[in-house]
């Protein structure tokens, strides 16, 4: 071995940034909810949480540290923190691990929604919003801002956010069925 002479700091990118899991729900959460939120992955506990009193309060701050919750909503215009989303391996299912019942407690107390999603690798819309629901009411929110996604004119089902991909619109949102390319239900954002 010849000593490393480069003065390069010893990072790499760690690949890939995004698991598949992550990929595929990060996408399914942009196409249902970017109309109202940023999407952001795998944020820092310690970006969204500070310590009172850290000097005294070390084993809290040693809990969060290093730690990220899988995705935060933020709001589109204030980017308050709306949402936070956790994949859930499918191995917890005995119960939950002590620390996933810290990060609930953590967001519960700070009035924030956690969604908890089954890892997979394709995510049901249906599926997320209701579990967006459970989550507002157990937070203690009403779900106005999930309940403003239209259903489809034509067959009544969910609709996703979609974005006009050609055409004089290109680059324009709106609702589409969720059940697209088989429906073709659509709405126009105002
Ligand atoms: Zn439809």
């Amino acid at each position: 071995m010849t000593e490393e002479k480069s003065s390069r700091l010893p990072y790499r990118i760690k690949e890939p940034f995004l698991s598949k899991t992550e990929a595929a729900l990060f996408r399914s959460l942009t196409d249902l909810m970017g109309a109202r939120y940023v999407v952001c992955p795998k944020v820092a506990l310690t970006d969204l949480f500070t310590i009172i009193r850290p000097n005294e309060n070390v084993h809290f701050f040693n809990k969060i540290f290093r730690k990220h919750v899988d995705f935060l909503l933020c709001d589109l215009k204030t980017y308050a923190p709306s949402f936070g989303v956790e994949i859930v391996k499918p191995i917890a299912k005995e119960g939950m691990r002590e620390a996933d019942k810290f990060i609930d407690t953590l967001f519960f107390d700070a009035g924030i929604p956690l969604a908890h999603i089954a890892s997979g690798e394709t995510y049901d819309p249906a599926d997320i919003v209701a579990l967006f629901r459970l989550a507002l009411a157990k937070a203690g929110k009403s779900a106005q801002g999930i309940d403003s996604v239209p259903n489809c004119p034509n067959c009544g089902k969910m609709m996703v956010l979609r974005m006009r991909r050609d055409g004089a619109m290109r680059g324009k949102t709106y609702y589409g069925c969720v059940d697209n390319p088989h429906c073709p239900g659509s709405l126009e954002i105002d």
